[in-house]
């Protein structure tokens, strides 16, 4: 419908000025851009204050009384006008700055109107500047819907005026100005399927809700077409790619996996281990190309497993890699990879930034001839000029360093794309893990090792530093090494060094050398001086780690012990629970000591005592999300969530979520792709919904 396309400034109450700044301030340009912001509340207008419920904290309230008693003040150039406003119940002043003359002429001193305003305080009397004021008959005449919306706004906009009034005009202005309804954006069998409203009745009823009932259903189609298209898009990439891209089948499980099992593994696996190696290797069987999230918690098994399914492919005569978000990691993977196939007749090889030229260009060579068997790396295994002889098999740690678009790079390894596994230690709620990677197939280990023993978790208040450095002496002398953490907020900005500094200092005081020995590492020393940093702790030639996030993926030093997080209650749930995730790792028990202030906010107590009760990743993700809403919840926006929500929250709105996953699901296995007449307004929408996003290309 071209009308939508118009621009606002023609609107009723805009015009060019406030339409530019509409467009700066809240991208705006078009009817339709309008129609699409949502109001964020409602207020009801069929509810009336009493003066004596007033209060300066209260938003915008509705009174029924009495004006009478106008007064002015000041000088003829800046006049203000008073009344006094009463209803049975009390009295309150009302104030104008400016339009007084006209007030002075329309208004009856003595009759009743309805007003409507923000109530603020003025020494011991509350008063309202500039309501909405209403005669009874008018109020009723104008009452067609009992709410009114209310607009997300921002502050330059209501500096210049442009309130929740002059979108509601301006919005009533559409709909005037619109020759015929909106076009609908669901096909009708899923539309009766479901009973939803029209898209037209909704939009509608977004901004002019007839009564509760129908904003509910409103609110509801509008949810659900949301999380729809999404799941819309994210299945039909999963089912695209599945149709396009044959994957290489592995069907041999031999002797490199049989002889690691049987002679080289020195414990058992875990029934979680077993279930997800027997997923995958379901996957390799397929004739598909494989592309699956593993997900366990830190310590799980994950890289074992990664290690025996590349094993799987060498059986099969194709190679393998392994790649890791940094250096440091990936020269661990390297170490105990080789060590694991010591005997096996397997060529493992490390590529990182750091491998010289010569050494590069044997190893080049080796890749393609097929010598090396397993490559460990870093981004570098990412570049063009690394080329495989038959890579079958890729393997990424530690999913959120890398982007989709890097993970596509590796699936022109090869003729066919070798199957790619993702592998997390970030627990991901059912809800992201369905939306955000909705196009990867899932795996969970769910089962820790046995024997290992829980990480005891504990709180300290500052003032219990004494004891800490007791404690801390204790297992330095014990031979245990110590990691303490400090929050960084902004990494570009210098101050916040300043609690690392300061930390660094009382450290160094308590633990002298050469008696002790301490590392640091932050965000802002060259990636060399943080490796050189990292190394001499990983090696045990110092006790003490001093840090800031910056240690939050990788290192495993089984040796330490302790990680101590300072002001813990400014450190996300998530971002604590992978810290702690850095030690335990080693046959001894590990501590983990969270420090913070005695202030402490409900969520700080929360998420403190979560750390304190638990050590379960998935219960943690969970609490995370309850706690700050999955609209920032790690990594929505950065992992490219395709279209944006702007009404839906995936933790509320789970079971409509669920819906819009099956409605999709049908959808696409009765017409996978979208070629039915009755699907046509699926495949359009969805090109529109990702034209008119520009964070889509970053999405394969
Ligand atoms: P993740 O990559 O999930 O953090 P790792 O694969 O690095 O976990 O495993 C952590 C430690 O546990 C390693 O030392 C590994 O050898 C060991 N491990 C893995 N699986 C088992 C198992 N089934 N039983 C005992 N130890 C295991
Ligand atoms: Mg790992």
């Amino acid at each position: 419908m071209q009308e939508l396309h118009n621009d606002i400034q023609f609107l009723k109450g805009l015009g060019p000025k406030r339409a530019e700044l509409l467009n700066t301030e809240l991208n705006i340009f078009t009817f339709n851009d309008l129609l699409h912001h949502y109001p964020f509340r409602y207020i009801d207008r069929s509810k009336f204050y009493k003066v004596k419920e007033l209060n300066e904290s209260l938003q915008n309230v509705q009174l029924k009384g009495i004006i009478r008693n106008f007064k002015t003040k000041g000088s003829k150039y800046k006049q203000v006008l008073t009344a006094d406003f009463s209803d049975e119940t009390g009295i309150i002043e009302l104030i104008w700055f400016k339009g007084t003359k006209w007030i002075m002429q329309n208004l009856v001193s003595g009759k009743e109107y309805i007003i409507f305003g923000k109530p603020a305080r003025y020494g011991r009397k509350i008063n309202i500047a500039h309501p909405e004021i209403d005669s009874l008959e008018d109020a009723k005449k104008k009452m067609t819907s009992q709410l009114q919306a209310v607009y997300p706004s921002t502050e330059k906009l209501v500096k210049k005026g442009i309130n929740s009034k002059v979108f509601n005009k301006a919005l009533a202005s559409v709909f005037e100005k619109l020759s015929a309804k909106i076009p609908e954006t669901l096909p009708a069998y899923i539309i009766e399927k479901l009973k939803l409203i029209s898209h037209h009745d909704a939009i509608k009823n977004i901004h002019f809700p007839k009564d509760n009932y129908t904003l509910q259903k409103t609110i509801f189609r509008l949810k659900f077409e949301e999380l729809f298209y999404i799941q819309l898009n994210v299945l039909q990439l999963k089912y695209n790619r599945k149709l396009q891209f044959k994957g290489y089948e592995f069907p041999i499980v031999g002797d490199f996996f049989n002889r690691f099992y049987n002679e080289k593994l020195p414990f058992e696996l875990t029934g979680a281990q077993k279930r997800v190696i027997k997923e995958i290797r379901h996957d390799f069987a397929s004739g598909k190309q494989s592309n699956r999230l593993l997900q366990g918690d830190v310590g799980s098994g994950k890289t074992l497993v990664g290690l025996m399914l590349m094993l799987i492919a060498l059986d099969n005569n194709f190679q393998a890699s392994l790649m890791a978000p940094t250096e440091i990691l990936a020269q661990q993977h390297f170490v105990t990879i080789s060590k694991f196939v010591e005997g096996l007749g397997i060529n493992v090889s490390l590529l990182t930034g750091s491998t010289k030229t010569k050494e590069r260009r044997a190893l080049h060579e080796n890749l393609l001839n097929g010598n090396i068997h397993i490559l460990i790396g870093t981004h570098a295994l990412i570049e063009d000029v690394v080329k495989f002889k038959n890579l079958g098999l890729v393997i990424i740690d530690e999913q959120h360093r890398f982007g989709v678009a890097q993970r596509a790079k590796m699936w022109k390894k090869n003729i066919r794309p070798p199957h790619v596994i993702v592998m997390t230690a970030t627990p991901i709620p059912r809800t992201l893990s369905m939306t955000v990677y909705g196009d990867l197939d899932i795996s969970i280990i769910d089962e820790l090792p046995p024997g290992r023993k829980p990480i005891k978790t504990i709180h300290f208040f500052d003032s219990k530093r004494l004891v800490l450095f007791k404690f801390m002496r204790e297992q330095i002398a014990a031979g245990r090494q110590i990691y303490i953490v400090y929050p960084l907020i902004f990494e570009s900005e210098n101050f916040e060094y300043k609690d690392l500094e300061d930390g660094l200092e009382s450290i160094s005081r308590e633990f002298p050398s050469p008696k002790y020995a301490i590392s640091v590492v932050h965000g802002q020393m060259k990636p060399k001086e943080k490796e050189i940093a990292m190394n001499y702790f990983a090696k045990g030639i110092t006790n003490i780690m001093i840090a800031t996030t910056v240690i939050e993926v990788g290192v495993d030093v089984p040796n330490a012990t302790v990680m101590i997080i300072e002001s813990a209650e400014r450190f996300g749930l998530s971002q604590l629970h992978q810290l702690r995730g850095r030690v335990g790792r080693g046959g001894e028990q590990s501590y983990c000591i969270l420090m913070t202030s005695y202030k402490l906010s409900a969520d700080g107590i929360k998420r403190i005592k979560t750390m304190v009760d638990t050590n379960d990743g998935f219960e943690i993700a969970e609490v995370d999300m309850k706690l700050r809403g999955p609209g920032d919840a790690e990594g929505t926006r950065q992992s490219g969530m395709p279209f944006e929500l702007k009404l839906s929250n995936l933790r509320e709105d789970y079971k409509i979520l669920e819906l819009a996953r099956h409605t999709a699901t049908d959808v696409l296995d009765a017409d996978g792709e979208l070629k039915n007449d009755k699907n046509k307004i699926l495949e359009r929408q969805l090109k529109r919904l990702k034209t008119s996003n520009v964070k889509w290309g970053v999405v394969s």
